[in-house]
């Protein structure tokens, strides 16, 4: 894994990811921020060698173990609530994610936050997951091999959380373990569509809003060692 091609070439080059950032705008992502970081960030080196040709297309793509990298429409829209209010950008300087996947998202969110806390129930994603941010030189993603429904209580508590499966319902513990004025972005329903809510903590409650269908795979239960 120390054979990353960084820089990229043909459809992994910089004008296809242009292209890509283009594409963004034009459905509607218009933090400038969220763009730049998409921008310069290899997609390519978070996807099976075979399928890097189709890393720069708006699709979520297999990662194995039956998971998902999600959608680069999804990861930006995502990221834009959470630092973003209206026009306004937020500082969110400890963010935790629930579902490190690839690792993409979680790279994206490491140049936009102080620190970055990522949970993953499988543990075969975790060490290439690792292997990526190393030849990335990000330093700021700390990985844990757990069942996030628990969310990461010692790194607790947190400016934001993002979870990226689908989940039955919010889990407790992460509302729990956010700051009142921190926000929780998160995919839930049952079955294969969901609503991607955004959860505002405030000093009188919680606040929801429905932002858009989308289809996650399932967040769930225990961890595995694969
Ligand atoms: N954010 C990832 C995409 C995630 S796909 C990326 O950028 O590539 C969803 C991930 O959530 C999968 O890797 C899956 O194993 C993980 N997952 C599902 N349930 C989980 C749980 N309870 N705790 C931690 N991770 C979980």
């Amino acid at each position: 894994m120390s054979s990353f091609n960084l820089n990229g070439i043909g459809m992994t080059s910089r004008r296809t990811r242009d292209r890509l950032i283009e594409r963004l705008r034009e459905k509607g992502i218009a933090d400038q921020r969220v763009l730049e970081t998409m921008r310069m960030l290899p997609r390519h080196i978070f996807v099976d060698e075979a399928l890097a040709h189709r890393a720069y297309e708006d699709i979520a793509l297999p990662i194995g173990f039956n998971q998902t990298i999600s959608q680069p429409y999804i990861v930006a829209l995502m990221t834009q609530v959470l630092f973003s209010d209206g026009d306004s950008a937020v500082k969110r300087e400890s963010v935790l994610e629930i579902g490190t996947g690839s690792g993409y998202q979680a790279s994206v969110l490491s140049h936009m936050a102080k620190r970055v806390y990522t949970v993953e129930r499988i543990s075969g994603l975790i060490e290439i997951a690792k292997s990526r941010f190393r030849a990335l030189k990000i330093r700021n993603i700390r990985v844990k091999h757990d069942d996030g429904n628990t969310g990461w209580e010692q790194q607790s508590p947190f400016d934001a959380i993002i979870v990226t499966a689908g989940a039955p319902a919010v889990p407790d513990a992460l509302v729990d373990q956010l700051n009142i004025g921190g926000r929780i972005v998160i995919p839930v329903g049952q079955g294969e569509s969901q609503s991607l809510l955004i959860i505002d903590k405030t000093s009188k409650g919680l606040q929801k809003t429905n932002i858009a269908d989308v289809r996650f795979v399932p967040l769930l239960r225990g961890t595995i060692e694969l």
